[in-house]
């Protein structure tokens, strides 16, 4: 397989303190080796060994490609009214998932197919190289299964979200809905999936509805992530922590016992900040539970209602300006964090043996990255050692 040596990088975050300096085991002036699709050698500029290919970073900065451990993009339709209504006044709740239910349920498999490539390629342009995503615009056994087999074309991490909102179709009988969500659609969504997710907030899910759930995912060999504590204080986090799931995701209504449980336990706390620049409302606290001690992840949560952003760079400056995330923090929680959230220990970090998943910044150092918020800082992606961008 061919090597390639990347030189010159002025600063190199490795997430590997035994390589660097700080937390982020950054080198300066630094090389990487990529041998066919992982990582060999980290180094010294200077002491880069000869490789079949070079490329110099002319200075710039290298980092992990970023782990977006939170999307939904399997969908069809729009809510640019939605958003517009929103922006002059009104308040987002749940219900607006049930306008591209209806339209993700109308679209082919084609037109899906297609609009999810067009929102992997937009994140990848923007330094993305993993991508979880999920299903939950079909709340059908059909649907639900459709829309996993189209995100297991594409992309690794996978997660039936069948328990999004309650279908519409059960709007009178919200737990025969449940045991459809635990029983027929299960059973037709396994095989494509890794994880099992369900929103648990006032007008989804209550906490009983979430346990039975996650634990019936758990039974057929699904990991439990949960949509926690976004729009109001609740159970979420607790059963999250209390399940152990891999992750926590929203995370931004917390009381002092939620924080301790996410600071004891085994589950990422995933903050989505697009959700709140999306919906004005309350950020995340990122820096009450850092101080806590528990691990923290930043992601998307690209989907089409609440944060229509596939840009991980931007949540990085949102983090910084308004959630008291250092930038090392937010650039951590966007690579290694989203990898741990992910429970992946091949990605978000560029050590010798992890997948090259790497991003050339059109900047000196990774700092730049909520230094200059909203420029177009990436200028190249390997992923899997392949030069995409
Ligand atoms: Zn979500």
């Amino acid at each position: 397989m061919a090597t390639t040596v990347i030189t010159n990088i002025s600063s190199l975050v490795t997430n590997d303190p035994s390589l660097g300096t700080g937390p982020l085991g950054t080198v300066q002036d630094a090389a990487v080796v990529i041998d066919g699709d992982r990582v060999a050698w980290v180094g010294a500029s200077s002491k880069a060994p000869a490789t079949d290919n070079r490329v110099d970073a002319g200075g710039r900065a290298v980092l992990p490609g970023f782990v977006d451990s939170h999307s939904h993009l399997v969908f069809a339709g729009d809510r640019t009214a939605e958003f517009n209504a929103r922006m002059s006044g009104q308040s987002y709740s749940a219900g607006g998932i049930r306008t591209t239910v209806a339209a993700t349920r109308a679209a082919s498999d084609e037109a899906l197919e297609a609009n999810l490539l067009r929102h992997l390629r937009e994140a990848l342009r923007q330094g993305t190289t993993t991508l979880e995503t999920k299903s939950g615009y079909g709340l059908t056994v059909e649907d639900e299964a459709r829309a996993l087999r189209i995100a297991a074309a594409h992309t690794d991490e996978v997660t039936y979200l069948g328990a999004h909102i309650v279908s519409p179709d059960y709007a009178d009988d919200p737990a025969a809905y449940v045991d459809l969500v635990t029983g027929p659609m299960l059973d037709a969504c396994v095989p494509h999936a890794r994880w099992v997710d369900v929103f648990c907030e006032k007008g989804a899910f209550d906490g009983d509805q979430a346990r039975t759930i996650l634990a019936a995912g758990a039974a057929r060999g699904l990991i439990p992530r949960v949509h926690a504590n976004q729009l109001s204080y609740g159970p979420g986090v607790q059963l999250a922590v209390e399940l152990d799931a891999a992750s926590a995701d929203h995370c931004t209504h917390l009381t002092d016992a939620d924080v301790d449980a996410l600071a004891n336990g085994n589950t990422v706390a995933t903050l989505l900040p697009g959700a709140e620049f999306s919906t004005r409302a309350p950020w995340p606290d990122a820096r009450r539970l850092l101080d806590a001690g528990a691990t923290v992840a930043l992601s998307t949560d690209c989907n089409p209602g609440s944060s229509y952003t596939s840009s991980v760079p931007f949540c990085i400056a949102l983090a910084v300006r308004d959630m008291g995330m250092t930038p090392d923090e937010a650039v951590w929680s966007a690579t290694a964090g989203g990898a741990a959230a992910l429970r992946r220990t091949d990605i978000g970090r560029i050590t010798p043996g992890a997948r090259a998943d790497l991003s050339l910044l059109e900047a000196p150092s990774h700092v730049h990255l909520a230094y200059r918020p909203g420029v177009p800082l990436v200028s190249a992606v390997w992923r899997s050692g392949v030069r995409e961008l």
